[in-house]
């Protein structure tokens, strides 16, 4: 029932007329009503696969606003979770935080951190994990009604980078075997974790959050100095153009001479990290 208030009184808001006023418009309230209890469903299903709790929603800092803290409390110890919704698809993506493009979960949870280390000025603030929840309604093959569940949690399963310190995990997670419904990981035969879990040493979680603070420096500092060269990337397909609101205005067209895509070369999440760690080694 809160869910059908809350849209009924944000339909209110955008104009009742607009809404209501086809029956395209009509069934768009239905598949949003949907779209929100199978949220609401999977983010409390994915929250009591573990031992943390919202601690805040929509939390405004310097560099945007993180839509929700989780943190868990562990005798001296606070660890810290960072999620983020998305209506798109969205991987956390080690390369593109390497290279720049992708900075917003590691700022976010240095925000987080800082946060929550005022509120708990005895404790040892520590970073858990950061995450990007994709929101949506997925369909999956009828099976027997027990996996049923488990199918559409699967898909709704948060991506995203798990920090390996201390309990970590294990408040994340309780299960210890299997592929966890709630954060991507999955275990083998033997309890160890499998290759594709996206989870690292707390080394490598402290090198990314680094680098991605030292981003967010050099690009303060390249504003600063009036740097607005076209210098678009281009990664395989994709590029810096693709939904860039300037593109009609800006002049950059590879036909005309002097314009080039700056390209990003492949690299595996290990050479990122490494060259991350060589980054900050040489600024030292
Ligand atoms: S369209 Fe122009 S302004 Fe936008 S990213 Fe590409 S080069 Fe830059």
């Amino acid at each position: 029932s809160f869910i059908d208030e809350s849209v009924e009184e944000a339909i209110t808001d955008y104009g009742n007329s607009v809404l209501y006023s086809s029956a395209r418009n009509e069934y768009m309230i239905v598949r949003m009503k949907r779209m929100l209890e199978r949220t609401v469903w999977a983010l409390t299903k994915q929250l009591s696969a573990g031992d943390f709790q919202p601690s805040a929603y929509e939390f405004r800092f310097a560099n945007g606003k993180i839509d929700r803290i989780d943190t868990c409390e562990d005798g001296d110890k606070v660890y810290v979770k960072v999620l983020d919704y998305k209506t798109g698809s969205k991987a956390f993506d080690v390369v593109a935080l390497y290279h720049g493009l992708q900075l917003q979960l590691m700022v976010y949870m240095d925000a987080a951190v800082k946060a929550e280390q005022k509120k708990h000025k005895e404790q040892e603030v520590i970073p858990a994990g950061v995450f990007y929840y994709r929101i949506q309604d997925p369909l999956v093959d009828k099976q027997e009604e027990a996996s049923v569940e488990e199918a559409l949690l699967k898909e709704l399963k948060p991506d995203g980078m798990i920090n390996l310190k201390d309990e970590v995990l294990h408040h994340l997670e309780h299960r210890t075997e299997g592929e966890s419904l709630a954060v991507p990981v999955k275990f083998n035969k033997n309890g160890s974790l499998a290759k594709s879990s996206k989870a690292v040493p707390e080394e490598e979680f402290q090198i990314m959050m680094r680098h991605a603070a030292r981003k967010v420096e050099e690009t303060h500092q390249s504003i600063l100095r009036g740097e607005t060269k076209a210098s678009p990337y281009r990664r395989g397909q994709e590029t810096g153009c693709d939904y860039c609101k300037y593109r009609h205005v800006c002049g950059f067209d590879v036909k005309v001479p002097g314009y080039a895509y700056r390209d990003i070369g492949k690299m595996s999440k290990e050479e990122a990290i490494a060259a991350m760690q060589a980054a900050s080694k040489g600024e030292e």
